[in-house]
């Protein structure tokens, strides 16, 4: 298979150039296509027409074409469902906030996790994506809208720290400054709690903001619902939380979706500020999405609200995560899920 034309780095585009017997400035020229969303080398019209075919020759060029764009009615949210040259599918959300546009990006097709409340995990697995396959998702988006995309967030389909190296890559490319532009501190990778993986993170990326789904006070809540807590323990989880601050400046973000009955009682919100209380942290609770097929349902709002109180009071910053695009589902996983439903039943 031809290597996907956004996986060239200004390194390796310039020595397949000077095979082709180019000048090394058009490695330049098409890196800043690629950046503004254009693969297609014939929109290239800087380049010569024989530079052009050569391109097209060597590299996959469309990688991921879209399939379906969904905006929402309310919030200027659009979420984007690109098909893979192999088929696989993915989704990526475009999402406006006051402080400027961000893209969520997805890092694998489907997930392995396994979390009983996620649909990612429910339509399978299909592969790890490559670092270009994450940035495209970033480019034609940027493309799409015609804006500048400020932030992003891995936080679209996929454990993201299980599909490390092509992660990096990824961010690397995005921070470049002839590349995306987005400075690290404006990333942010969620993860379900691969503890090595976290440990690296710090050294990889001391910049990033590392977003850990906690979803749970202890063990005996978080298995029932996050089947990595069997490997990983709260204790060993948090002991990690401990070591990346100690290595990045940054603060960490508690990620904490709420279900209804199940981990949304005043007693797990005060164990929950015991065991974060001394950690430099944020937690981000969320309302939970409902999943068909579980018999997990969303936390009422007053609920939420008394949970909020609850860590505020044990002075643990605390907010509840803006529900952008729910008319269109935006939640990870869900279209992706949906699709394949169809398929299924057709
Ligand atoms: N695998 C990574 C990245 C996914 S990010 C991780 O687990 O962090 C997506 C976030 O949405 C995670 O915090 C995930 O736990 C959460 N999530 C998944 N399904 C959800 C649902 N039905 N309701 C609320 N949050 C959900």
């Amino acid at each position: 298979m031809k290597p996907y034309i956004y996986d060239l780095n200004k390194d390796s585009l310039q020595s397949w150039l000077s095979q082709q017997k180019q000048p090394a400035y058009r490695a330049g020229q098409i890196l800043a296509w690629l950046n503004q969303g254009v693969p297609d080398p014939e929109k290239m019209s800087n380049l010569p027409q024989s530079l052009k075919m050569a391109i097209s020759e060597a590299f996959d060029t469309r990688g991921l074409t879209l399939l379906q764009r969904q905006d929402s009615a309310e919030d200027g949210t659009s979420k984007y469902i690109f098909q893979l040259t192999d088929g696989n599918i993915v989704e990526s959300v475009f999402m406006i906030y006051k402080t400027g546009t961000s893209v969520c990006v997805s890092s694998q097709a489907g997930c392995q996790m396994g979390c009983r409340f996620c649909a990612s995990t429910q339509a399978g697995f299909g592969r790890n994506l490559t670092a270009g396959e994450m940035l495209a998702q970033v480019a034609l988006i940027g493309r799409d809208k015609a804006c500048r995309i400020d932030k992003l967030v891995v936080m679209g389909i996929g454990e993201p720290f299980e599909n490390y190296e092509q992660l990096i890559c990824f961010l690397n490319q995005a921070k470049a400054a002839d590349r995306l532009g987005i400075g690290a501190r404006h990333m942010t990778v969620s993860t379900c709690g691969l503890v090595p993986q976290m440990l690296k993170f710090a050294e990889d990326a001391p910049q990033v903001t590392l977003a850990v789904s906690l979803h749970a006070p202890n063990d005996r809540l978080r298995r029932q619902l996050m089947p990595i807590a069997k490997r990983w323990p709260i204790d060993e989880l948090l002991g990690a939380c401990r070591t990346y601050l100690e290595n990045s400046n940054r603060r960490l973000t508690f990620e904490y979706a709420l279900f209804k009955g199940v981990n949304d009682g005043e007693e797990q919100a005060e164990e929950l500020a015991r065991r974060i209380h001394d950690l430099r942290c944020h937690v981000n609770l969320i309302p939970a999405n409902p999943v068909p097929g579980t018999e997990l349902s969303p936390s009422p709002p007053e609920r939420v609200r008394a949970f909020q109180d609850i860590l505020t009071q044990h002075h643990i910053p605390c907010t509840v995560r803006r529900e952008l695009g729910r008319d269109i589902t935006a939640a990870c996983g869900q279209l992706r899920r949906r699709l394949e439903e169809h398929e299924q039943s057709h």
